[in-house]
Formats: structure tokens, C-alpha cells, sequence
């Protein structure tokens, strides 16, 4: 059982840091809560209310946090459930540093289990699960999927990949064994512990679409020698991996197909279009859409894929299933919704198009829905209130953040600029 973490002395003293606080976030709240100065329309000061309820409840988290591990002198954690040994399970995440492996983190270790992180840092950052260091149920391998392994475990939710077309494509070779060398490595992992292991695959392996929404039983339109190919094509390989060890081993396996999925997390270099869109109308930058932005996307809130992460890896069904949110924008749209969500003043900006770009994107989650009885709960509203109160945390900490453009790039820390911290001054 778990129990409050905070003694009456320690809540009273943390109260009472609260009140400036909220004074301060009371005042974020009167500015995010001002008119929008261009366009108008699309219930933008809705959109503010819930970024300005965002930002309110992180900071006072944050400040409770800091009071009480300073009270404490000692490390703190969230509260974990209490499971019985039996119902315990020792859980593999690969890529659990980045963005939705450590979301899924801490989706698991709340639930009771043991957590065993394996990343070798390449997009994934340590700040992402610094929170679960020292814990009992957690562990963090710093080591790279295509070197082997040997770990007794229950289940592998196998991530380990780069998700962003510059960090994926500035080492294409590299990503082409993550998805292959990997996979056959926590396959035969999986093997050999009799585990059951969940693959994040992607839409991506149905390239560029000619049909929509796209099925399960989709084969797809991918260019095998394009610069998306080392992502496209090591996913569909990983996937036909699974299914082999599934028929001639009979390995346990999961197959999600996961479309774009942005929240907290996120990398503020990874230069996808939901954190350079954020960063840019956050700081009065250009916004920056690749050709005429007439391609679309559908996107999901964090929160539900972990939720369908969970659900398919514990369901019956073995086939592969979208997890992805129907909602569907095309690009320049989307980007008008960012500039209103932001109350910014950024201007568009149109670049060339990126080769391959996949010109629609939509998931059918019927197979979802009947066959795991998963869909997504989140508005795209309501995610990128708590996303954007996100980027405005990251901006804080490190100041000026330079997007991040298309051409193929290794990950770049994000610092300030200065040597004494630049404190963002809101647009
Ligand atoms: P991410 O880049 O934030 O996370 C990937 C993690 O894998 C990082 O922590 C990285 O350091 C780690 N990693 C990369 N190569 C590795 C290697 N060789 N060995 C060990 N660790 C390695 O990306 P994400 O958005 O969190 O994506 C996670 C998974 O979900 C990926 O498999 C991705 O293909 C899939 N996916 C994500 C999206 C999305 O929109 N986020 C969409 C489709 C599929
Ligand atoms: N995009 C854009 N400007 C950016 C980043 C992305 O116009 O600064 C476009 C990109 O060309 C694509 C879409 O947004 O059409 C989604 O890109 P992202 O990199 O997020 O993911 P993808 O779905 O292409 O893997």
C-alpha cells in the first residue's frame, strides 16, 4: 500500500511556499489569458485557459517537489503501487530515455512493476528518468541494442530507435542495424526467457499513402533507396523479424504501428513539426513549413499511446495495430493552431519541400478499438496545452532554443546560449 509522502509539518511548510507562487502563476495566467492579437476564431482563449492551468500546475508541483526534497534532505519518488511478488514484472524498455519510452516509465513503475531501462543516449536524455534513479524497482543500462544482452525478464517494450527524420537520417547505417541488429537481439532475448516483447513500429511503413485512412492491411508505398528508407524500411524489417520468431520459435510478440505522438518529453532539438512549431511561435520565430504544407498528419497526445502501449502489450491480438488519434490537420492549418494556442506573433514561412515527404497521414483505429479496446481520450487541444506549458518550462531552464531544420543532424544539447542563464521573456 502506498502512503502519503509528506508528513502534516512538511504539507503546512510547503502551503505556505505555495502562496507566492501562486501569485506568480496568477500573473502568467492574466497574461496567457489576453487577447490574441491576429486572426481571432478558433477558441483561442480556451486554448489559453488550459495552457495557463498547465502552467500553474507545474510550477506548483515544481516548487512542492524542490520544498520537500530539501526538507527531506534525501531523494524523493512518486508514488509507486505495492504489488503482491507474484504480479510484479521484471519490464525491459528500450529507448526508455526518450520521450515515449520514459513516459511509459513511469506509466509502469506507478503500476508496481521492475523497470530496467536500456539506452545508449542518442536521442534519449537522462533528466527524462533522473526522477526514478536510486529507485529499488529501477535500473538504468546505458548500453546500445545492436550489441547482445543477456537479462532475465518478463516483457520487452522494444523502442530503441530515433524517431525524428534529421536525427534518424544523419546516420542512416546506424539506424538500419538499430532496427534489424536490435530487434533480432531482444528477439532472441525474448526467446530465450520465454518473455512476450511489443515492437514500436510506425505509420511510416506505409510510406507515402495511397489510400486513407490507412489500415492494418495496408502494404504501403515507401521509396526503398530515399532518405526515409533507413527508418521506413528497418521498421518494416523489424516487423517481419517479429512475425518470423512468432511462426518458426513461437515468440510472444506485439506490433504497434504508432503515428505522430507529441507531449512532454519531447526533445526540443528533434526538429519534428510539434516541437519546432511550439519553440518557434513560443520565442516570435519564423514558423517553418517544408513545401506547400498541404501534407497532413494526425496526431496523439502522449498519454494515449502509452495507454495503448499497455493495453496491446497485455491483449490477445498479435497482429499489428495503429495507435494513433484520427484528428487530422494539414500541415499549414496545424500551424495556425500553434500560432493561436501561443498568442504569438510569428510570421509563416514557407522552405522547400523534404523529399518523400509523405503527403497524408491518417490512422484507422477500428482494429484498436475492437481488438484491444484502446482510443485515444486526449484532445489535440487539451495536449498541446500541457505540451506548450512544457516547451515554456525548457525555455526557462536553458533560455533561447534554435529549431532545429530539416537537413539530417545529430542530436544537439539543449543550453543556453549565454554563460549566465537568458530568462525567456514570454512574446
Ligand atoms: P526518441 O528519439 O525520443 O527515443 C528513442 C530512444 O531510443 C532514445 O532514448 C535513444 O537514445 C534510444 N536509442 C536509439 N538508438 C538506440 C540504440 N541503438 N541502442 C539503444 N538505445 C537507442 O523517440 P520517440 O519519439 O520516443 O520514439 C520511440 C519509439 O516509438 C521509436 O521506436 C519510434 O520509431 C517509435 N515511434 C514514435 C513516433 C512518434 O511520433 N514519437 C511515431 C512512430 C513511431
Ligand atoms: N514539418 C514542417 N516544418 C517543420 C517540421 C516539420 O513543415 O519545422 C512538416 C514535415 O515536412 C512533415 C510534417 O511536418 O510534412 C511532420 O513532420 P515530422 O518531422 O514531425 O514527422 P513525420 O511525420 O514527417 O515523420
Amino acid at each position: 500500500m502506498s502512503k502519503s509522502m509528506y508528513s502534516p509539518e512538511e504539507l503546512k511548510r510547503a502551503l505556505l511556499l505555495a502562496i507566492p507562487m501562486s501569485i506568480m502563476t496568477g500573473m502568467c495566467v492574466q497574461f496567457l489569458n489576453a487577447p490574441a492579437t491576429g486572426g481571432g476564431g478558433m477558441n483561442t482563449a480556451e486554448i489559453s485557459k488550459l495552457v495557463a492551468a498547465e502552467v500553474q500546475a507545474g510550477m506548483l508541483q515544481m516548487s512542492t517537489q524542490s520544498y520537500n526534497t530539501a526538507l527531506g534532505g534525501g531523494q524523493k519518488y512518486p508514488p509507486v503501487k505495492t504489488l503482491p511478488d507474484g504480479e510484479r514484472l521484471r519490464i525491459l524498455i528500450t529507448g526508455g530515455a526518450g520521450f515515449v519510452g520514459s513516459n511509459l516509465v513511469d506509466r509502469l513503475m506507478a503500476a508496481g512493476h521492475s523497470i530496467i531501462v536500456l539506452d545508449n543516449m542518442f536521442t534519449g536524455r537522462k533528466k527524462n528518468i533522473a526522477h526514478w534513479l536510486g529507485h529499488p524497482h529501477f535500473e538504468l543500462l546505458v548500453h546500445d541494442v545492436t550489441q547482445p544482452l543477456l537479462l532475465e525478464i518478463d516483457q520487452i517494450y522494444h523502442l530503441a530507435c530515433p524517431a525524428s527524420p534529421p536525427h534518424y537520417q544523419f546516420n542512416p547505417i546506424k539506424t538500419i542495424k538499430t532496427s534489424t541488429e536490435g530487434t533480432m537481439n531482444m528477439l532472441g532475448l525474448t526467446k530465450r526467457v520465454g518473455a512476450r516483447i511489443l515492437l514500436t513500429s510506425t505509420s511510416e511503413v506505409y510510406g507515402d499513402p495511397e489510400v486513407t485512412p490507412q489500415k492494418e492491411t495496408y502494404w504501403g508505398n515507401v521509396n526503398p533507396i530515399g532518405p526515409r528508407a533507413c527508418y521506413d524500411e528497418g521498421k518494416r524489417v523489424a516487423e517481419t523479424m517479429m512475425y518470423a520468431y512468432e511462426k518458426q520459435a513461437g515468440v510472444e510478440v506485439r506490433v504497434a504501428r504508432i503515428f505522430n505522438t507529441f507531449g512532454p518529453r519531447m526533445h526540443p532539438n528533434d526538429g519534428r513539426v510539434v516541437s519546432n512549431f511550439i519553440i518557434q511561435c513560443l520565442q516570435g520565430k519564423d514558423i517553418t513549413i517544408y513545401g506547400p504544407g498541404t501534407q497532413t498528419r494526425s496526431f496523439q497526445y502522449v498519454d494515449d499511446l502509452v495507454s495503448g502501449l499497455v493495453a496491446l502489450m497485455n491483449g490477445d491480438y498479435s497482429q499489428p495495430v495503429n495507435l494513433g488519434n484520427p484528428d487530422e490537420y494539414t500541415i499549414n492549418d496545424f500551424a495556425t493552431l500553434i500560432k493561436e494556442s501561443t498568442n504569438s506573433k510569428s510570421e509563416i514561412h514557407h522552405l522547400p519541400a523534404t523529399k518523400d515527404d509523405p503527403r497524408q497521414r491518417k490512422p484507422d483505429i477500428t482494429l484498436a478499438k475492437t481488438q484491444i479496446g484502446w482510443q485515444p481520450k486526449v484532445t489535440v487541444k487539451e495536449g498541446l496545452a500541457k505540451t506548450i506549458a512544457y516547451f515554456q518550462g525548457e525555455l526557462h531552464a536553458n533560455g533561447e532554443i534554435i529549431p532545429t531544420g530539416s537537413d539530417a543532424v545529430r542530436p544537439r544539447a539543449v543550453k543556453s546560449q549565454n554563460s549566465s542563464p537568458k530568462v525567456f521573456t514570454p512574446p
